[in-house]
């Protein structure tokens, strides 16, 4: 394995620039550091904006706080995510309008602006939040990760639009590679959790009742359930007793499947090279954190034969929908 070396932080989410000269990319990048502390869109929001729970706050900065740490194992460069980049859109103040225009389900989601250098968390909140606050923090760490990961932009007849971010690449028709670096990204977010929830205050009490559940299960099935059981919380039934209920983690689960396939491949083709899938992973996850492509790419065509990186790419495409964003 090449040997990975930790870099400066970041100071800004967009490191490279298309369709410009390298004076005109080096303004443009010029700007968007400048702009990173105060983003318009975060005044424009702060109208339907819910304000943050200290403990809220407090997650924030504590994941914040591990994640120099978690992407020195990827090579990554941390880009620090204060409070103030995080918007919570509040339930009572978004219109229908507005509800339509940013809600994408029954679940609460959160979208990464990368232009606009932001992240925005979407009601609705989940039915036990504030009481059960891993599934918010889950969403956090996974939106953090996209922030950290490699972000471009083009500059086309004078207007900026984002190019790539991690190893997924926008197309006029087609998000290239989105679900891929959807399970990647999703993939980091459960080993950062798994490594630091527990250190982290507001959530120590969640964790440990996750972690009691998941010691009920037999040895052989903990490490299963440890990736299935997201959250445990009660519920009171219709007959007044309180009930134990176990939130599943769904978050992208066909896509980490899919993921999941290609690294047990990758690994079974080389066991000298890579001592297990999750060796193989760290290249997934570097590529995604310095949006070197080629690497995979030709990792994937090397193991699982030749024409397979076209065909991964016809499985773990999106169709357009809207550019700039992503979930
Ligand atoms: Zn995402």
């Amino acid at each position: 394995m090449r040997n990975i070396e930790s870099k400066p932080g970041r100071e800004s989410v967009i490191s490279k620039v298309l369709g410009a000269t390298p004076e005109e990319e080096q303004e443009i990048l010029e700007k968007f550091r400048n702009d990173f502390e105060h983003p318009d869109l975060a005044q424009k929001l702060h109208i339907i904006e819910k304000e943050k729970t200290p403990e809220e706050i407090e997650i924030i900065e504590s994941i914040n706080a591990h994640m120099g740490e978690f992407l020195k194992e990827y090579g990554g460069q941390p880009i620090k995510i204060t409070p103030e980049k995080i918007i919570f859109l509040d339930e009572n103040k978004l219109t229908n309008e507005l509800l339509e225009k940013y809600s994408f389900g029954k679940d609460p989601t959160a979208i990464t602006y990368p232009i606009k250098q932001l992240i925005v968390v979407i009601p609705p909140y989940p039915e036990n939040y504030p009481k059960v606050k891993l599934d918010i923090a889950r969403i956090l760490v996974h939106e953090a990760l996209h922030f950290n990961s490699f972000a471009s932009v083009s500059r086309q007849k004078g207007k900026l639009e984002s190019r790539q971010m991690g190893i997924a690449i926008e197309f006029p028709k087609q998000r290239f590679l989105e679900d891929l670096n959807e399970a990647i990204i999703e993939k980091m977010a459960m080993k950062f959790a798994e490594r630091y929830f527990s250190q982290i205050s507001p959530l120590e009490k969640d964790m440990r009742k996750r972690e009691q559940a998941i010691n009920e299960f037999p040895e052989d099935m903990q490490e299963n359930a440890r990736e299935i059981i997201s959250s445990i919380f009660t519920k009171q039934l219709p007959s007044g007793e309180y009930k134990i209920m176990i939130k599943a983690h769904t978050i992208y689960e066909k896509e980490r499947m899919g993921l999941k396939y290609i690294l047990d491949t990758i690994h079974s083709k080389n066991p000298t090279e890579f001592s297990s899938p999750e060796d193989v992973f760290k290249i997934f996850a570097s590529a995604t954190l310095s949006g070197d492509l080629p690497s995979i790419a030709r990792l994937i065509e090397q193991n699982l034969g030749k024409g397979s990186f076209k065909k991964v790419a016809q499985v773990f495409s999106k169709p357009h929908i809207k550019p700039s964003e992503t979930q």
